[in-house]
């Protein structure tokens, strides 16, 4: 049986590749050079997809890959249904985090209770950390660039990740709160890791050991 790992371009392909190479793994192309959404490897049985970071969860939900690399902010927003998430990889480690302009309050508008407009990437995230606060919010769903969006009045503040802090620095904003440590897990589809568990768990173990 053939055995499927989805995985994004940029940092989760560079820092997965040594975990990959502790499981015996290596692709025999570079998805950043080549056009190839499927990529062979050094296993005869063992092949890559490169997707989108968004969408590893969803290849793997429905057995379309049998194993994926995700951030747990991703795995947040998708909920996790199918996957079974058995290691921590410690690998692109970040923060989800709350951001204001220097000039905000955001303790006093949550004390009193204000309605705060929201944007974010990460709408499903963002509604239950503020729910679970208590704080009414209006959620402003983004692809991107959310650093601008309080700059131009479109939002009080923003729901991202920040690993340096130095894009919210060069933009006037500041992380006021933290909704969760981020790093990338191990996602096996619930049904293959029975059917292949011969040539999946010794993966599994292998990313386990690696990452430890
Ligand atoms: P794009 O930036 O091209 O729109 P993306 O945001 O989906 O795509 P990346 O920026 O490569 O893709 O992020 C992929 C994963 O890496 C995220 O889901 C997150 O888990 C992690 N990540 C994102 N930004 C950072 C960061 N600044 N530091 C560490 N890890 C990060
Ligand atoms: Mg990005």
């Amino acid at each position: 049986m053939s055995i499927t790992l989805a995985l994004s371009k940029g940092r989760i392909f560079e820092e997965t590749l040594p975990l990959l190479a502790a499981a015996g793994i290596e692709p025999t192309e570079d998805p950043e050079r080549s056009r190839k959404l499927i990529i062979a490897t050094n296993r005869p049985d063992v092949r890559l997809i490169i997707v989108r970071a968004t969408d590893v969860p969803t290849y793997v939900q429905h057995g379309a890959a049998d194993l994926g690399v995700a951030g747990k902010d991703v795995l947040m927003e998708h909920g996790g249904e199918g996957l079974y998430q058995p290691v921590d990889l410690n690998i692109a480690r970040c923060r989800m985090m709350v951001a204001a302009p220097l000039g905000f309050d955001y303790e006093a508008a949550v004390r009193r209770g204000a309605r705060l407009r929201v944007a974010t990437k990460y709408v499903q995230t963002a509604r239950l950390f503020f729910a679970a606060k208590g704080v009414h919010v209006d959620l402003i769903k983004l692809y991107g660039s959310m650093e601008l969006a309080p700059l131009v009045g479109l939002a009080d503040v923003i729901v991202d990740l920040v690993s340096t802090g130095g894009t919210l620095k060069a933009n006037n904003l500041a992380a006021v709160e933290e909704i969760a440590p981020i790093s990338s897990r191990l996602i096996v589809n619930q049904a293959a890791l029975k059917l292949k568990h011969r040539q999946l768990q010794p993966i599994i173990d292998a990313f386990r050991r690696a990452a430890a």
